[in-house]
């Protein structure tokens, strides 16, 4: 049965704003576009669910594509706004719209394809990850289609000087007078909890480390309650390391292609991230659709997450920098993240512990 957290999130999606938010990303608008029709062969004629169909715009994609039934389920009272659009533009024979969870609605036939948008920031913050496996094991066909097919989440050590000294040297100094006295309670209130917000390739100090790949056909609940990494970078510059940014991508594959073993960081390919604009396509051999929010790809809605530590770490080039950072479902609330951080570099370890909330 839904928690009263589980009601709590519902009723967030009730709301105009988020949806407009979400509609207005043309990245991630587009892309769910451009993946259902480039996968119209395998919509056309099939039945598809669409796990939390807010206003209910990819399951009417997917109608466009030519699908016989699509079933929208969304549990939010978003849902009622679905159904009155769906009606408006003449699919009520195509778009059946289900106003209950995933965990709970009927649906009395298999479904030969899956679609749906659950990426939370740093991917996994939400956990609707689990309500499409929920959706998969119910009511998928063997052989069918989920979109997207899979998933990488990715950190990487982050220099911001700007963004620190707004914050935090600013009250060295204040109309003249010495508020240090101040630092202590600016870093916790900055610093304790991630952040999201935007940064540019300029502020990553060396490639990415992959935290985790997720094949939607395989992954199983369990798997995503916890997920531990241990990384290793060499910082490419000398300068102040304020953190870890994270971000993630999302491809677009079909079933039979799903690159399961395949999934290097192929997105930063040489020393180009630090320019933005110059990178180079990434290699993409089956060119599936994919959907980046990376400091160098086009801002997303998702931006990125940053774990700021209390005080930078002056690193020299070559630096190591190691550790290993922990991702649970939170026990309180599953919609929470709790973020255990161990990090060390020229001979100093952390650990920092916070909760994305
Ligand atoms: N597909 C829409 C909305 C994506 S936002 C779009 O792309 O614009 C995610 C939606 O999933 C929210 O409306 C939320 O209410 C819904 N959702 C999340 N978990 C769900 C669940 N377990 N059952 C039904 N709907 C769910």
């Amino acid at each position: 049965p839904p928690t009263d957290f589980d009601m709590a999130y519902f009723h967030s999606y009730a709301h105009v704003g988020i949806h407009e938010e979400m509609i207005k990303d043309r990245v991630r608008t587009d892309t769910y576009r451009a993946a259902i029709m480039q996968h119209q062969n395998s919509i056309a004629g099939k039945v598809v669910v669409d796990v939390g169909c807010g206003t209910g715009i990819l399951s009417i994609f997917c109608a466009q594509a030519g699908a016989k039934r699509v079933y929208a389920v969304d549990a939010s009272d978003i849902a009622v706004q679905a159904n009155e659009v769906v009606k408006a533009n003449n699919l009520s024979d195509t778009v059946i719209v289900l106003h209950g969870r995933v965990e709970d609605v009927e649906i009395d036939e298999e479904v030969d394809v899956i679609i749906s948008e659950w990426m939370g920031y740093m991917l996994l913050y939400e956990s609707m990850l689990g309500s499409v496996i929920t959706a998969r094991d119910r009511w998928l066909k063997p052989g069918g289609l989920i979109l997207p097919s899979n998933a990488t989440l990715y950190m990487a050590p982050v220099t911001h000087t700007d963004r620190y000294s707004e914050s935090i040297d600013f009250w060295r100094n204040v109309y003249g007078i010495d508020m240090s006295a101040m630092l202590p309670l600016a870093k916790q209130c900055a610093f304790e909890e991630p952040s999201v917000e935007t940064i540019t390739g300029e502020n990553v100090l060396t490639w990415p480390h992959v935290v985790k790949h997720v094949d939607c056909y395989s992954i199983s609940i369990h798997e995503l309650e916890s997920v531990t990494t241990r990384y290793k970078f060499k910082s490419m510059m000398r300068a102040p390391l304020h953190g870890f940014a994270f971000w993630f991508d999302v491809e677009f594959s079909g079933a039979a292609e799903s690159p399961t073993n395949n999934h290097e960081p192929s997105l930063l390919v040489d020393n180009n991230i630090m320019d933005g604009n110059q990178r180079k396509k990434r290699s993409n051999p089956n060119e599936a659709l994919v959907l980046s929010t990376a400091p160098e790809d086009p801002p997303t809605h998702w931006q990125q997450t940053l774990i700021y530590f209390y005080d930078p770490i002056e690193v020299e080039q070559d630096q190591l920098i190691e550790g290993s950072i922990t991702l649970s479902q939170s026990k309180e609330n599953a919609r929470f993240m709790n973020i255990h951080l161990e990090y060390s570099s020229g001979g100093r370890s952390f650990v920092k512990e916070s909760v994305m909330r």
